[in-house]
């Protein structure tokens, strides 16, 4: 027997699986997802068995496997599968594939028992009879007899419990041994009183239809702001684990939805395995563990927790499909949406993607029929959509008003007299890159792309980092003729130094990068904002998610268009995403609420579409310009990035490039640039872009594999590419 072995070399070159004998002392033992031990050149390292096979046609000589490292399966046979699909779908060598999938104590070259956490246990070391017969002679009450008349009775005890001299003397009359026994970090019980809300009509239709689908199938639930969305997921994973099968519900991050977690906690108790970046290692290591034993029924997580090693899964939720977060930016560039869906279709399970703004490409799709659609178009509770108003700042600027509008402060003093909460939300995305006017709001755009023009200080003008169209910048403003033309935007302390000003007897509590780099602040604040500690939460886009906050009656967006500015085709997408995800936030209770968006271009349609709390006028608006232009979801993306310290010979080989994909794409698909990227000049490597544009293309995959190659060991230019990328 042969086992076909992946080891972790150092580079790109060796991306294939090395064979080795198996030794007759393992046959029947060892199985593919094991880790071994492997001679190679002259020395043995770790490797994962891929796969095992009885015949061998190459005739030279192979050497044995010397170990099994871990009897653990930690690969199942549809992960190892994954791993290839994931190689084919987004270029990466097979050792990064499989290595995403697992915690940092399983990857290839660890001891996972250097991870694991053991409990040391005082057991009796003879049998009652003889320990009885002990007591009777030995009988007088002192520590020693106490501990073993505990013993007689609980089988265990905690060694760090009891005394050291008592447990050492004990040991060497030896009645009492210790044992050591694995103990999983994270312990939750479920809550014995929980509140199950019954499902409304809307809920119960969803979850009836969900719940009856026993094939693979795609669904969008489309639902408002508060229309229960999470009471339905609930709902759905109770019926999947009931039916003896597993669930993987992914969320976009967990700092942000410590409360969803902690409610599926009280659902499932010690059923849930939860996977996040911000657990320890240990922590992973447990938590995955727990998945691999069949121990836990549910896995809640970020991006990766995907990989989940679950078997006979019976659904696959993805809450917020349409945050970005689901993409991996560097390799292997996956999105667990695709991923969901190879997994959902190999268990003949139903994936549903829920939000209440979808991705244009998921309603398209719902629309077209590839998904199925289903909504909650109601608030579930009491709670109603928020009235929302829009308030031109360039007049609020004539009258010195910078920051906050007349009309936001009128509302914000109503709010606090009534003893409600508000919440601020700056909007501070899309600063970093481009010029604005501080006067009228102006920003230079690209007449071919529609997308922001990037600031180039050394050469003092602006480009499109699509298409490379260049223009220099003005003195003054071209729309209004101010010389305002460097506005790079407000921070959130300044803003909450001039609330203060305004309110000084209000509580305010700030959220934003600074405030929440310490593990568990974003939790603590939020805490104490639920709890009513502050009136008012001021924030940065991390406000806008997710929260439900009974008293907050008030939501008010400084720049509301800031983020339209971000040089991307997105940027329409996400701000109408944010700012209806904010204005969500207000109301969500028997108390009205009200939502103040400021901003410089009063008339954008976008912000119009917020506040008419109308998705679908936003998304016909917007699917409109991705057809004139052609992007997603009428044409598909590829973003190339070639990368050198060297200026010339990034360029040089950006065209080359360029030009070889015009050669040998078909006709019909579009090559853009090359261009500077983005973000041109980063880690002093300057970095070029090129663009695919396609809508259907066969030789696609052929010519990027071809180009991959070529550049995987060039050391002085590297090339990423990056299939259906989030941001380009
Ligand atoms: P979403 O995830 O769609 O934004 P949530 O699931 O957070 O909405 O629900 C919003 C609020 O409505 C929560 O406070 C929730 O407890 C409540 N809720 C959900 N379903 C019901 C129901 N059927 N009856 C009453 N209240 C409900
Ligand atoms: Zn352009």
């Amino acid at each position: 027997m042969y086992a076909e072995v992946l080891i972790e070399y150092p580079t790109k070159k060796i991306d294939k699986y090395f064979t080795y004998i198996i030794p007759a002392s393992f046959q029947g033992k060892l199985k593919a997802g094991m880790k071994v031990k492997v001679p190679f050149g002259n020395k043995t390292i770790n490797g994962f068995v891929m796969q095992i096979t009885d015949t061998f046609d190459r005739n030279y000589e192979l050497k044995e496997i010397v170990e099994i490292v871990d009897e653990e399966i930690v690969l199942s046979e549809e992960l190892i599968k994954l791993g290839l699909y994931l190689e084919e779908k987004t270029l990466c060598p097979k050792i990064c594939a499989y290595q995403t999938m697992l915690p940092s104590s399983l990857k290839i070259k660890e001891i996972r028992s250097n991870y694991n956490f053991y409990q040391t246990y005082l057991i009796l070391n003879k049998s009652k009879k003889e320990i009885l017969e002990y007591l009777v002679q030995y009988g007088k009450e002192n520590k020693q007899t106490n501990l073993l008349n505990i013993l007689l009775k609980e089988e265990k005890v905690l060694k760090k419990d009891y005394d050291s001299y008592v447990v050492k003397a004990l040991r060497e009359k030896e009645l009492i041994k210790e044992i050591k026994e694995q103990e999983y970090r994270i312990n939750k019980s479920k809550s014995e009183n929980i509140i199950k809300h019954e499902l409304n009509n809307e809920q119960q239709n969803v979850f009836n239809i969900i719940k009856n689908t026993n094939e693979f199938k795609t669904f969008l639930l489309e639902g408002i702001t508060g229309s229960g969305k999470t009471e339905v997921y609930l709902n759905l994973i109770e019926d999947t684990l009931k039916k003896g099968k597993t669930a993987i519900m992914l969320v976009p991050e967990i700092s942000l939805t410590v409360a969803l977690v902690n409610r599926f906690y009280e659902w499932f108790g010690s059923r849930v395995a939860i996977l996040h970046s911000a657990l320890s290692n240990g922590e992973k290591n447990d938590e995955y563990l727990k998945i691999v034993r069949e121990e836990v029924s549910l896995v809640v997580g970020t991006r990766s927790a995907i990989f989940a090693p679950l078997k006979n899964i019976g659904l696959i939720i993805i809450d917020e499909e349409h945050s970005d977060t689901f993409k991996q930016d560097n390799m292997p560039r996956y999105n667990a949406k695709d991923i969901a869906m190879v997994r959902a279709k190999y268990h003949h399970a139903p994936l549903v993607l829920g939000s209440a703004t979808p991705t244009l490409e998921s309603k398209a799709r719902a629309l077209k029929g590839v998904y199925h659609h289903l909504k909650l178009t109601k608030r579930a509770g009491s709670g109603t959509l928020p009235k929302v108003s829009i308030v031109d700042m360039t007049e609020e600027v004539k009258k010195h008003n910078f920051i906050f509008s007349e009309e936001l402060i009128t509302k914000l003093q109503k709010c606090l007299a009534n003893q409600e909460q508000a919440m601020i939300l700056l909007n501070r995305r899309g600063y970093s890159t481009t010029i604005t006017c501080s006067s009228c709001g102006y920003t230079y755009k690209c007449p071919n792309c529609d997308i922001t023009l990037t600031y180039h200080k050394s050469s003092n003008n602006l480009r499109c980092h699509y298409c490379g169209y260049t223009v220099t910048k003005n003195e003054e403003c071209p729309n209004c003729h101010e010389k305002a033309l460097n506005y790079l935007g407000l921070g959130t302390e300044k803003v909450t130094e001039e609330l203060a000003k305004i309110f000084p007897q209000a509580r305010i509590v700030r959220m934003d990068q600074d405030t929440t780099s310490k593990k568990g602040a974003h939790e603590k604040i939020i805490a104490s904002f639920k709890a009513h500690e502050y009136d008012i939460l001021l924030g940065t886009q991390m406000i806008s998610k997710g929260f439900d906050f009974p008293y907050v009656t008030l939501v008010g967006v400084i720049n509301a268009d800031s983020s339209l500015n971000i040089p991307d085709f997105r940027s329409n997408e996400r701000t109408f995403s944010l700012l209806y995800q904010a204005s969500g936030r207000a109301g969500r209770s028997n108390l009205k609420g009200e939502v103040v968006l400021q901003t410089f271009n009063p008339d954008n349609y976008v912000l119009k579409c917020v506040a008419e709390n109308n998705f679908n006028k936003f998304f016909n608006y917007e699917m409109n310009i991705r057809h004139i232009l052609k992007y997603p979801p009428y044409y598909y993306l590829v973003s190339l990035k070639v990368i050198s310290k060297d200026y010339d010979i990034a360029l040089e080989n950006a065209t080359k490039i360029a030009n070889y994909l015009k050669k040998n794409l078909m006709p019909t698909s579009i090559v853009l640039g090359p261009t500077t990227a983005s973000l041109f000049k980063f880690n002093n490597n300057y970095r070029f872009q090129i663009v695919i544009k396609y809508r259907h293309d066969d030789k696609l995959m052929k010519v990027l594999k071809y180009l991959d190659n070529i550049y995987l060991n060039d050391n002085k230019v590297n090339l990423e590419i990056d299939i259906d990328p989030l941001h380009i």
